[in-house]
């Protein structure tokens, strides 16, 4: 099943795209206009919904927030249809060139994301007739990420940095600690909305940021107290009680999982040691 909607909020037109290929869609992503600006391009197995939805916008620019496959789906096909520049970091840039396979999951529910190399490197700040938006790395759920900060609306386009306020699984190369430094870096700006790339918050964005931060607190400092102690990563599993998503991660073949964020921590407690 297919699911497509879409809201207006201050002027940002938000569209919500999901796809299950048997089921109700339990997974979505965004994507935003505002002002001429197209923020992220949706899952490829959405592509159809995604065009008719989105050509008749009056699309100056496009901006990538990060390689994810349902971030870049159809940065080719927009990119085509709106004769326009693509905006992305130097990182998100050089991964595209030759992008990393995708795990079963991820190609069921978004799509396969191929290669792509038509970017353009964003500067520090994104003009548009009405508004700057600057640009804030925010790495950790992916080593590329950007998000947009307007200040005089308090919009942050936060990319996959909340997504919920709390998380159950881990891509393999994520970083708990590099995610509570970002989030940190975006508690700093006077932000209100979150215009998330899965989980759009309205209001109240800044105490749902400050509730996630808390959140990986907790869960790396349970972690690294256990980790210190000697234990393995699935002993910790159990000690926390910590119940994998079986689901996805065989599925995956291991790419998705919760041992994926202990084992996270375990890596960052190493470089720590290492550092000493
Ligand atoms: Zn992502």
């Amino acid at each position: 099943m297919r699911h497509t909607s879409s809201f207006d909020f201050e002027g940002v037109k938000g569209y919500k795209f999901g796809y299950h290929p048997f089921g109700k869609p339990f997974l979505f992503a965004h994507i935003y206009y505002i002002d001429g600006l197209l923020i992220d391009t949706g899952q490829s197995q959405m592509r159809k919904d995604v065009f008719q939805k989105l050509k008749d916008l009056p699309v100056q620019q496009i901006f990538i927030t990060h390689f994810h496959e349902d971030h870049t789906g159809n940065v080719e096909m927009l990119q085509k249809h709106f004769d326009c520049p693509v905006f992305a970091s130097q990182k998100c840039i050089d991964i595209m060139k030759n992008p990393p396979s995708i795990s079963m999951p991820q190609k069921i529910f978004w799509g396969s994301r191929p290669s792509y190399i038509n970017f353009q490197k964003v500067g520090k700040t994104i003009q548009t007739q009405n508004y700057t938006f600057q640009i804030i790395p925010i790495p950790g759920h992916s080593k590329d990420m950007i998000g947009l900060y307007e200040p005089t609306k308090k919009w942050l386009f936060s990319a996959d940095l909340y997504v919920y306020y709390y998380i159950n699984y881990f891509l393999k190369g994520e970083s708990v600690l590099t995610q509570i430094d970002s989030l940190k870096r975006v508690l700093e700006l006077d932000f209100e909305v979150i215009f998330c790339g899965h989980n759009p918050q309205l209001s109240d964005g800044k105490e749902k940021m400050q509730k996630k931060v808390l959140f990986f607190e907790d869960f790396y400092q349970k972690v690294s107290n256990l980790y210190q102690k000697g234990k393995s990563a699935s002993q910790i599993m159990k000690e926390l009680q910590l119940k994998e998503s079986w689901f996805l991660r065989i599925l995956s073949n291991g790419a998705l999982s919760k041992i994926n964020m202990v084992k996270s921590v375990i890596r960052d407690e190493e470089k720590k040691n290492k550092n000493f």
